[in-house]
């Protein structure tokens, strides 16, 4: 299909991109790498008035450390981050997910503030945003403000920004004393939406967790980062007994649908597993050990 007719307009500044937005009045939409909004277009599961083009706007596109903080630019592809040195040092568990996003084309195009702003269930770079505790900095007609990542999502596909709000920067806090991680991820086939994954960083302190981060996305309507299951690690050490009772806490934690891929049980079974291979995963790496 082709789309419904639309007015286009690529702006040499945020301002006039706000600014246009808001002379849409609701109706209008931002796009950035286009890989999500063009097949809503196309299918007309879109049907904007204007269509505003971010990609002219100078100064969106960026990776830098800012102390103890990768500042990210909301135009920066998942190819940048993929091959990004500095995110790889600072941020592994983004270089791990990057190639789990679709394919390469699509990750040429696709920017972080698209998929942010997407905010699909089962998208890696939401999950991230949540699970290191990103900030999303937007600008509106009013000004800026900054939006906690656990706030940003609040549904299937649906973000907290208003009509005019435009993502600009996402500032990751970088987890220095979190020396392991774990990614896990399972799809159908490679380049797939996830069905289900989980991600795992751990701190040690005298042969124990001391603090521990975890975050799933794939089997809930948004990323979540579960505390509860942070929690039952602290004290404990790498086990097996240990990543079964972890992976029964985040079972726990989680009442996936069933949808048309696969059933919730199935989806509860995948995540256990996948948790239980997290946590020894990252105690491995935390811990200096082979694996
Ligand atoms: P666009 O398509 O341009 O925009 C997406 C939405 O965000 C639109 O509503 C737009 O208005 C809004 N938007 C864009 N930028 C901003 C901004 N700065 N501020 C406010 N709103 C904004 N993603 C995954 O994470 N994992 C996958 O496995 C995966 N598989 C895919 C497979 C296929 C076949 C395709 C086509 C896509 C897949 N994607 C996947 C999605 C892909 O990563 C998209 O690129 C991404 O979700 C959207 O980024 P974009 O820059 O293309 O955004």
């Amino acid at each position: 299909m082709k789309p419904a007719a639309f007015d286009y307009i690529a702006p040499r500044s945020l301002e006039a991109a706000v600014e246009a937005l808001a002379a849409a009045d609701g109706d209008g939409k931002v796009m950035a790498g286009g890989q999500s909004l063009m097949p809503l277009l196309n299918f007309r599961m879109a049907r904007p008035s204007i269509l505003v083009d971010l990609t002219h706007v100078p100064g969106l596109s960026f990776i830098e450390l800012r102390g103890n903080t990768v500042a990210i630019g909301a135009l920066t592809r998942h190819a940048d981050l993929e091959f990004s040195a500095l995110i790889a040092a600072n941020l592994p568990m983004m270089a791990a997910a990057m190639p789990h996003v679709a394919h390469l084309a699509i990750r040429n195009k696709g920017t972080i503030g698209g998929s942010l702003s997407h905010a699909d269930p089962a998208a890696e770079l939401p999950m991230l945003a949540v699970f290191y505790g990103a900030t999303i900095k937007v600008q509106g007609r009013g000004g800026r403000r900054e939006i906690p990542a656990e706030a940003f999502f609040v549904s299937a596909l649906g973000n907290c920004l208003e009509p005019e709000e435009i993502v600009f920067e996402i500032d990751f806090p970088v987890l220095t004393s979190h020396t392991g991680w774990a990614f896990e991820e399972v799809a159908r086939r490679f380049g797939d939406f996830a069905l289900a994954c989980i991600a795992v960083s751990l701190e040690l302190r005298d042969g124990r967790i001391a603090d521990a981060r975890v975050a799933v996305m794939g089997v809930a309507e948004t990323p979540l980062r579960l505390r509860e299951a942070e929690d039952a690690l602290r004290g404990a050490q790498g086990e097996p007994e240990t990543a079964a009772k972890f992976a029964a806490v985040v079972r726990g934690c989680l009442s996936p649908a069933d949808d048309i891929h696969v059933s919730a049980e199935y989806r509860k079974h995948l995540i256990s597993a996948l948790a239980e291979k997290a946590l020894m995963t990252a105690w491995t790496r935390a811990a200096g050990e082979k694996s």
